[in-house]
């Protein structure tokens, strides 16, 4: 009998059907089960011989979960996240757990950039006066001139590049901030690079969030740094809500201290405070800019191609908690 890989879903807005893109790249190493339950508990008993796991968010793999796994070889979680796993446990069991980081990068920097050009054209006030019979380009009051304006990234990995280059074509000036980046990825990408978040938001007329979420990360557009923002800045934001203080954000758009904000995520999802559903000013898109029919493929695809790897001993590059093999 061929090994299991076990995929843990849920009953509730379960990820996929049919494991079909997971079994044509597992082939004869191993077969892939789906397990679909409603809490992590009901895997205890079931998942116990797994081979290796494919982990989508909505269960959680704690460690009286793990210390059940006799034969684990890996376990790869279907995202890049990886909250929901007891990693360090894992760690002392040596079973390597991996993630797939790279999925949705184009999707997430063009939604990035339509949230962009939708504020900035003020896409959604023309479409509902054109439906409501007005067909008058008068209605959407003033229109800032997208070209030249100065776009500041905060955090310049795969993302904050992505949309630099995409930026680029649309005229704007690029500048990051990203304390973690070697000297040179200005130079190699064509932005000016700031040495201070603070000197970023001062120059920058639109700023865009693409930080990963930890303790140095929460809140890192907070109320100091929101209050060097103007009544004329774009803010974006689809990295995770907690970077950016809620709070402090409703505060400045009550007293118009800032322009127009596009929100793909939130402090507390999926509670969506009445200040930011009721404002003209706020573009929310409910954490959709990383999907495409074909991201979501390649995400499957990837996490089955990484289990294989584990379960073959190979080299795997996304390994989040130090077990190498
Ligand atoms: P990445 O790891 O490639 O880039 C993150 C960058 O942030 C790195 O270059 C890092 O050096 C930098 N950084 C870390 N701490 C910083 C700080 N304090 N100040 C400035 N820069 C800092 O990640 P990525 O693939 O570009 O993804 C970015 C984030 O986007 C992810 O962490 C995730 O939270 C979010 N994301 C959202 C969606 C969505 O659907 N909305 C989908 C995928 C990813």
């Amino acid at each position: 009998m061929k090994r299991e890989v076990s995929i843990i879903d849920s009953h509730h807005g379960p990820y996929l059907d049919d494991p079909d893109i997971e079994r044509d790249v597992l082939g004869s190493d191993a077969t892939p089960i789906l397990r679909r339950v409603n809490s992590a508990d009901e895997l205890i008993g079931v998942i116990d011989d797994a081979a290796a796991i494919i982990s989508w968010h909505t269960i959680p793999l704690p460690q009286r979960v793990l210390e059940h796994l006799k034969n684990c070889r890996g376990i790869v979680r279907a995202a890049m996240g990886f909250d929901n796993i007891d990693i360090a446990f894992a760690a002392n069991r040596g079973i390597p757990v991996a993630v797939v980081p790279d999925y949705g990068t184009e999707e997430v920097a063009d939604h990035t950039m339509a949230l962009l050009l939708a504020l900035v054209r003020k896409l959604v006030t023309i479409d509902r006066l054109a439906k409501s019979g007005e067909w008058d380009w008068r209605g959407v009051g003033s229109v800032t001139r997208l070209r030249g304006r100065h776009l500041g990234i905060v955090g310049f990995g795969r993302i904050g590049t992505a949309v630099a280059r995409r930026a680029q074509a649309f005229g704007l000036q690029v500048a990051f901030y990203d304390p973690y980046v070697p000297s040179g990825y200005d130079k190699v990408h064509g932005v000016a690079r700031h040495e201070s978040l603070h000197e970023l938001l001062d120059w920058a007329q639109i700023v865009s969030v693409h930080v990963p979420l930890n303790p140095e990360t929460q809140h890192l557009i907070g109320r100091a740094e929101l209050a060097r923002l103007t009544p004329q800045t774009v803010l974006l934001n689809t990295s995770r809500g907690e970077v950016l203080d809620q709070q402090e954000l409703i505060e400045a758009l009550k007293e118009n201290r800032i322009g127009q904000v596009g929100l793909d995520v939130l402090a507390a999802e999926p509670n969506v405070p009445a200040a930011l559903r009721t404002s003209d000013q706020v573009l929310l898109t409910a954490h959709s800019a990383f999907y495409a029919d074909a991201s979501l493929a390649e995400l499957r695809y990837k996490a089955a191609l990484s289990v294989r790897r584990l379960l073959r001993g190979e080299r795997e590059r996304n390994v989040v908690n130090g077990v190498t093999g």
